[in-house]
């Protein structure tokens, strides 16, 4: 039934859902295919250190994460196409995706395509993105060595990433919009006490200032409404995520903010069509529960497959 490009289980995303649903699938003997989309390993291999993922006492690179995750699922028969899924036809099964490389078709679908960065939205963010302004301190870090910072959002994100980036910086000040931080007890500690950490809170961005490279900040208190101009090399910008489902609207059932719909079983309201991590997650985007997203997916999809092979002999 199966052959390269009609599948059992086509998994679009890979990573730490998608990786671990190609996991379970291929030890299913599902022969799953993973469509990797952007990025390899997900957001969680643009993490420089990733220390909350059980079994790592010491941490582990998010980029070598990724590769573990990766390894363990083709080592039981998963195949990792580097292939980017850009339409979805769930109305008759096989269901079809359209991918870059052509048509893929299967009989069950699980879908971790991840978020993505949320933008400030202010002027100069676009024109100024890679040239100072960034999402990303493990891929950019580097290049602010000995420099001015600027980090925004007063999340988990915001301060692991803030401090990351004080191996480089010569300061980096973490812009939070509010008077209270949204980050965990032991983040806000390790920033608080470090040297190179500034605090501004009560504070919104208007502007990113510069013509070929950033080189200052406008911003606005919320409070006195005061406007000031702040000089900086970078900006890094942690405000959160939005999930990468656009494919899937209008085809499957989502949150008003984009979430795709699943109940306890990770089903969506398409029979054999799965979601797992960050695009069905508003929760918890941690790199376990999306892990343990994909698994409970492929472990579901198994279930069904099972049951429709049944249905199909006994007619
Ligand atoms: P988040 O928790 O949603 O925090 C986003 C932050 O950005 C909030 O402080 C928010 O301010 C601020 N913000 C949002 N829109 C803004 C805007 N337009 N202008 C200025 N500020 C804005 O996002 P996150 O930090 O990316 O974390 C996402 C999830 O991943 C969370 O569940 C987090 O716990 C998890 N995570 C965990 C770890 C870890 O465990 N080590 C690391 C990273 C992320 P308000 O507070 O005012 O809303």
């Amino acid at each position: 039934m199966t052959d390269n490009r009609h599948v059992k289980v086509l998994i679009l995303g890979a990573g730490p859902a998608g990786l671990s649903a190609a996991l379970y699938a291929a030890r299913a003997e599902l022969a799953p295919v993973v469509l990797t989309g952007m990025q390899l390993g997900g957001q969680a291999a643009l993490t420089h250190t990733i220390e909350n993922y059980p079994g790592f006492p010491e941490g582990v690179g998010g980029a070598q994460l990724g590769e573990l995750f990766q390894k363990q699922a083709e080592h039981f028969g998963a195949r990792v196409e580097f292939d980017m899924a850009h339409e979805v036809d769930f109305s008759h099964r096989p269901y079809k995706v359209t991918a870059d490389s052509g048509e893929y078709f299967a009989e069950s679908i699980i879908i971790t395509t991840g978020a993505s960065p949320v933008h400030l939205n202010v002027p100069g963010e676009v024109e100024l993105t890679g040239r100072g302004v960034s999402y990303c301190a493990t891929c950019d870090g580097w290049f602010f060595k000995d420099k001015k910072v600027v980090v925004v959002g007063g999340g988990d994100s915001a301060f692991e990433e803030g401090l990351f980036i004080t191996r480089y910086a010569s300061s980096v000040t973490l812009i939070h919009r509010r008077d209270e931080y949204r980050a965990g007890a032991i983040l806000q500690k390790r920033a608080k006490e470090h040297p190179k950490m500034n605090f501004i809170m009560n504070t919104v961005i208007t502007e990113a200032v510069g013509s070929d490279k950033l080189t200052a900040l406008k911003l606005k208190n919320v409070v006195t409404g005061e406007e000031s101009s702040f000089e900086t090399d970078g900006l890094f910008i942690f405000i959160g995520h939005t999930p990468n489902t656009q494919m899937f609207q209008g085809k499957l059932e989502m949150s008003d903010l984009g979430y795709i719909k699943v109940n306890d079983k990770m089903e969506t309201n398409i029979p054999g069509v799965y979601a797992a991590g960050e695009a069905a997650d508003p929760h918890f985007r941690q790199v376990v529960t999306s892990a343990g997203m994909g698994a409970a997916a492929a472990i579901q999809a198994t279930r069904y497959l099972e049951s429709q092979e049944a249905e199909s002999v006994h007619g």
